[in-house]
Parts: C-alpha cells; structure tokens; sequence
C-alpha cells in the first residue's frame, strides 16, 4: 500500500514536469506517439542460425515459422555486427539497439580486475535470490563454495525499450522478462520491470526486483510443472520423418552426451548421444532439472509460463502497450551438446515450430490478431562441430586454451623476465600460472589481461607488452588473428571488416590486453571434447533470423541487410515510445514496403 501511495505521488509529480515542459525545455519524460498495438512480444531463441529456417521450411506446419514468414517480414539478411557472438551480448542488444562496445555487455563473463574476480554480465552478490534457491534443485553446497552471482541488471548500460516505455507510461505499461536464463529474462527488459524471472527447478527472480514473486508466479511453482519428466524419455517428434535425411547420423562424430548424473565417479544416468533421451531417472535434483533445460521440455515449460504471464497480468488488455520478452533457451544447451547438424537440433527446431504455432494462437485469442506485433530473433548463431567440418574438408580443430595460455605465459617471461625467476610451469592439474605472480593475470577467453605490475617492473610501455603477447599468439596453431587494446583503440581500415566487428565488443573498463581470434571452424577445448560453441565474429554465429510479424506489415521476405539491433527501433515504432537513447540500427526501409 505505501509503495502504490508513493508511486501515485510521483506520477503526479511527473504529470506536472509534463504540464510545464512547454516551457522548460530540460528532462521532461519523451512524448508517445500513439501505439499500434497493445502487446508487443519479442520471442528470442538462444541459438537459432539463420539458416535454419531456411533449411527446415518445407517441415514446418502451417500455423508457427510458416505463419510467421509468410505474414510477417522475413530479414533473410540479418547479422550481428559485432564479434563476441554470446548470450549476454545477444539479449542486451537487441532492444538497446546496440553493440557491448557502448552497452557493456562485453561477454557472458570478464575479468573485474578491481575486484581481481571474474564478473558476471547480469549478477553480482548484491542481491537474493527470490524465493530462496529451492532445495531440490540445487546439490548440497560445498563449505567453501563462494556466494554465486545473482540475477540483476546492474552491469548494463544503455537503456533498452522497456526503460523507454516505463519512462513515458509508469505503471500503466507493464514489462516482464521470461526465460530458463537469467540474462536472457534481465538484460532485455532494462532496469524497471515488473517481473524478470528465470529458471531454478522452478522460476525465481531477485531481490533486486521484489522481496516476493508475484502471486501468479507462487501459483504457478506451486503445482510443481518442472517435475513431471522425471522418469520419462526425448523420443523424436516426428517418429514418421526421416531425420537423417534433413539434419545428419544419430550419433555423428563429436556429439556429446548431454547432461549427465554422477555419485562421486560413478555415473548414475546420461542423457547419451542418441535418441531416446532420458530426463532424469529416479530423483529430483540438479541434473534432472538441467536435463529438462537441455531437452525441448525446457521450452514447453517456458511457454507455459508465458501463458501464465500474459494471462494474470492481462498484458495487451488496456490501450497501455505492454512488452513481453520471452527467450527460448534450449535450443542453445541441446546445440551445444549435439550440434547443428545433429537430429537433436533438428527434433527441437521442429518442436519450436509448434511451439510457436501454439503461443501465436494464444496471443489472436487472448490479445486479439492486429492488436499485438511479435518480433523473432536469436541471440547469436552456432559453429559446426569441428568433426562435422574435417569430416567435409574443411580446416577445423580443437585448440587447447590451457596450452594456449601457458605458451603465452612462457613467452613473455622469456621476453621480459624477470630473469631471476624460473621458467613458469603448469600445475598438476595442467592450469597455467595466473594472479598476482603472472604475466598474464587472467583469461576470460577471447581476452587476455596482463598483470599490470609485471608491466611496469619490465620498464617496456603496455603497448609493447600486448603486441608481443599478440605477435605470439597470432603464430599459434589454429589461430587467426591477436588484436592488442591499442589496435581496437585507434584506427582500423574500413577493409578490416573482422577487426571492426571485435572493436564493437571493445569496452575498455571491461575487455582485457590481447583478443585472440581462432580460424573460422576452430573452437577452444581440449581435442577429446565434444559438443559446439559460439562467441566469434564469423558469419555462422552472426547470422540469425529476424521476422516482424504485425500489423501493417506486409508478409514476405527480405533481401535488405539488417542487424537484430533493428527489432529496438521497431519495437519502439509499435509501441509508440522513441528509441532508445543508444539505438543506432534504424527500422528497416522494406518493413512497411515489401
Ligand atoms: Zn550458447
């Protein structure tokens, strides 16, 4: 009650900077332009290639991707413009409008050298999780565990479009943020949403946004929905199609295993490498609930919650537009395992497909065809598994990072010294020197960060330091390019398209000494690991679909290049606020013109 007093206080204190605003030309909050639709929703899968639509069209049934690409506005052409292709870069720039390089997010995870610890993009230990990590979900923690980041939006730093919509509507417009990830519920939807909420067993949030979930969300966690795939198998959707024929074999080289469930050494169950999957066998417990992420179950949950949401909240009721943004995350785990290429990635693409078929048909019913716009993108591709390429001829292989490090760690004591030191050497576990008493203090790959106090005792300036460091890396087996700090900070020839890309995941608080880029198809890991990643500025993790679907757009694809960053000033159009501050991608010319 004291809150909703205060908040009717400031709203009438904002109503009067609005009344004078004709004569103070100073920070009034930005005019609206009248809204074209009610409910704007921004679905994300986290890892969807471009090409994957494209690839499975002829699958999909009529009401979901079908739907979307023959009435909406199909960006055939849409890439990310920057180089660390990863999730938390992905979901913070797509409704900033964007790059890490003015927003922040540089990576999922950096190097904080004031706090000599690694720093997570949406999380610090700040905050609570709310409710409190459920017991089932979590195994017991270890004594000496340090508190795990919790969920916030701190570190990010441009506005998105739900700051803007808050900024014109206050409460009257309602925002909420829904994914299996924190950072994928948290850094769309800004600073001031009503609810952002992730995945733990069951869906929490923190107290940087409440003491208390909302009630809907303690109804929902009530009936217990993650739990009812204990025991059960992922058994392919389409029993009758020829999975082989459109994605590869079941069991292809370099797939991994997917989640597994262990008693100390012994390994109790595992997903494996081929259908059918199981989902946990006997016990609720951290590696059922991650194998319900890593299966299409984790999606239907999600979707599920949604309807929830929208719903209870009555979201696209009034003639306030609200903002959902739902991001699908187990496209990205089931990608990582499998692959691209595996009938895994296929199986829930198809199931997307469906998924999707069934959230539009919720969102005619529920908010009324022509009165919401869904946007759908990705937040960054996927890499072949590197045995998928050699297998095809392509240059494709392993790197190993721990080698990678203690070779860059040999060569500049080498260089530099100190002299009376003995040659640095890895640990028993294979781990490279790193801290306080290391050339290089840390790793937060692609980054490497010098330890500034070794720089400075070898009296040679930082820039000689990280070029060295570069010129070795750069000789390395598997490895492309190094930039140093100082070559993103000064200038690039427009032909340097890659160098372009990293300097826009160049934030200089946050990025370290010496990026090291890998030849395209190469992945850092050891050469017995299996499974795929993302994170580089090649076309493969760039490239993502983008498709508008709303009124007085008219359907079809489109040939313009774009960058996700576009969905900001969209979404911004629709709901009838400006753009963000940052927003840079303007909306595309053949939105509204095919
Ligand atoms: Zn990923």
């Amino acid at each position: 009650m004291r809150r909703a007093a205060v908040l009717v206080l400031l709203v009438a204190v904002a109503g009067g900077l609005i009344a004078t605003a004709a004569t103070r030309p100073a920070k009034a909050a930005p005019p609206a332009d009248k809204p074209r639709v009610k409910l704007a929703v921004l679905v994300v899968f986290d890892q969807m290639r471009g090409d994957f639509l494209e690839r499975w069209k002829p699958l999909f049934g009529p009401g979901g991707f079908a739907r979307l690409l023959a009435d909406g506005a199909w960006f055939k052409n849409c890439y990310y413009p920057y180089g660390t292709t990863t999730t938390g870069p992905g979901h913070a720039s797509v409704l900033t409008g964007t790059c890490g390089d003015r927003h922040g997010i540089v990576n999922n995870n950096w190097y904080d050298r004031a706090a000599a610890a690694e720093a997570y993009c949406a999380g610090s230990t700040r905050y609570k999780p709310v409710p409190d990590v459920p017991k089932a979900a979590q195994e017991e923690p270890k004594p000496d565990a340090k508190p795990k980041p919790v969920g916030n939006p701190d570190r990010l730093l441009s506005e998105t479009v739900a700051d803007v919509l808050k900024r014109v509507h206050g409460e009257r417009a309602k925002v909420f943020g829904l994914s299996l990830k924190d950072r994928s519920a948290i850094l769309p939807t800004g600073k001031r949403p009503d609810g952002a909420y992730w995945f733990d067993g069951r869906f929490g949030t923190s107290t940087y946004y409440a003491d208390r979930v909302h009630e809907w969300v303690g109804a929902f966690n009530a009936g217990r929905p993650a739990d009812r795939w204990l025991g059960k198998e992922w058994t392919r959707f389409r029993p009758d199609l020829d999975y082989a024929k459109y994605s590869g074999p079941d069991d292809g080289p370099g797939e991994g295993k997917g989640i597994q469930a262990k008693d100390g050494t012994k390994l109790l169950w595992q997903q494996g490498k081929t259908f059918p999957h199981p989902v946990g066998k006997d016990r609720l417990a951290k590696p059922y609930y991650d194998a319900v992420a890593t299966s299409p179950f984790g999606n239907d949950l999600l979707l599920e919650f949604a309807k929830a949401c929208v719903t209870a909240e009555e979201l696209g009721k009034d003639d306030v537009p609200d903002l959902l943004v739902v991001s699908f995350s187990s496209n990205d785990l089931i990608g990582h395992a499998w692959g691209p290429d595996s009938q895994e990635v296929l199986d829930v693409t198809l199931r997307s497909d469906a998924l999707m078929a069934e959230l539009l048909g919720f969102l005619d019913e529920k908010v009324g065809k022509g009165n919401y716009v869904l946007g759908m993108t990705a937040d960054h591709g996927i890499c072949p598994l590197p045995e998928v390429s050699a297998a095809k001829g392509i240059e494709a292989k392993r790197v190993d990072s721990k080698l990678l490090h203690l070779g860059a760690e040999k060569h500049l004591h080498a260089a530099f010294g100190p002299a009376d030191q003995p040659a640095p050497k890895a640990d028993a576990k294979g781990d490279p020197p790193k801290g306080k008493t290391a050339w290089v203090e840390a790793t937060s790959l692609p980054w490497l960060y010098l330890n500034p106090r070794f720089v400075k005792a070898s009296g040679r300036s930082h820039a000689e330091v990280a070029r060295t460091l570069a010129d070795h890396l750069a000789k390395q087996d598997g490895v492309a390019r190094a930039f140093t700090r100082e070559e993103l900070a000064g200038e690039l020839p427009e032909s340097d398209v890659i160098g372009r890309r990293v300097r826009r995941s160049f934030h200089p608080d946050r990025c370290g000494d010496v990026y090291v880029l890998l030849k395209p198809y190469h992945l850092f890991g050891k050469v017995t690991d299996t499974g795929t990643a993302h994170g580089t500025p090649y076309d493969y993790d760039r490239h993502v679909p983008l498709v508008v679907y709303g009124p007085g757009v008219p359907g079809g694809p489109r040939a313009e290049p774009v960058t996700p960053q576009a969905a900001a000033a969209v979404f911004a159009r629709f709901l009838g606020v400006p753009a963000p501050k940052d927003a840079e991608f303007p909306v595309p010319a053949t939105l509204e013109k095919e």
